[in-house]
């Protein structure tokens, strides 16, 4: 039996998760999917900035536009710091492609 909070949203509920991958504690289905997923390949978005020129700013916000498998998360923040994006840069722009050969990548969540 596994036990854990689900940080779908903020309601946190406390959720168990049996042998058989039964789901007990969520008050919709996202919490089982959640559930399910944490005990089976926990995956989490990474957020973070990377150095940008020719900005007012020296950072710019990135996200990964899907989540990455959780033991994949230190070395894909520590690829961010060979990055510099060069401004203008758009939001939704790719601030590093491929991941890890994970197809998932980083992208520029703020224009500047
Ligand atoms: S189980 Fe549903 S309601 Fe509860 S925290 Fe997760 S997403 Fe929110």
């Amino acid at each position: 039996m596994t036990e854990l909070i689900c940080i779908v949203c903020p309601m946190g509920c406390r959720l168990s998760i049996d042998d058989s991958m039964n789901v007990t504690g969520n008050s919709c289905k996202r919490g089982e999917a959640y559930g399910r997923q944490e005990v089976i390949d926990p995956k989490r978005i990474i957020t973070s900035t990377v150095r940008i020129e020719g900005s007012a700013f020296r950072r710019c916000p990135v996200k990964t536009d899907r989540p990455i498998q959780k033991h994949l998360v230190f070395e894909a923040m520590k690829l961010l710091d060979g990055v510099k994006l060069v401004s203008p840069v758009n939001a939704g722009d790719f601030a590093l492609k491929n991941i890890l050969k994970t197809e998932v990548n980083f992208v520029v969540t703020k224009s500047m």
